[in-house]
């Protein structure tokens, strides 16, 4: 015999309209950044005196630094050092010793977390 609950939950200023006039937190703005291969990413950030947007952001999927210009991405790090010492080693050595360097390159960028 419970007949007087059922006006709870439907009050005033319980809804997200007075959530968000409160600010529980501080608030967030969310930024667009694409790397150069085309992925988007949005994360937010909080947004307080002192604090602001970073330039660049690593792609969650590949690894690579992402700007806010999709039209410019930041280039892959490394990229041309490392093409060049490949092909400096590819020069040097048979195509079978070359491919276990290779996998050995390969595994110091994993290590690294630039690449899966
Ligand atoms: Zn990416």
């Amino acid at each position: 015999m419970a007949g007087g609950n059922a006006i709870r939950g439907s009050r005033v200023g319980a809804g997200p309209m007075g959530e968000a006039e409160r600010g529980e937190a501080a608030p967030r703005v969310v930024v667009s950044y694409w790397c150069s291969n085309g992925h988007e990413t949005t994360p937010s950030f909080a947004q307080e005196p002192g604090l602001s947007v970073p330039e660049t952001w690593d792609c969650p999927r590949c690894g690579l630094p992402a700007g806010q210009d999709q039209a410019n991405p930041p280039a892959p790090p490394r990229a041309e050092p490392y093409k060049t010492h490949l092909a400096y080693v590819k020069e040097r050595r048979s195509s079978e010793e070359g491919e276990v360097i290779l996998d050995e390159a390969l595994d110091t960028l994993r290590q690294r977390g630039l690449i899966q």
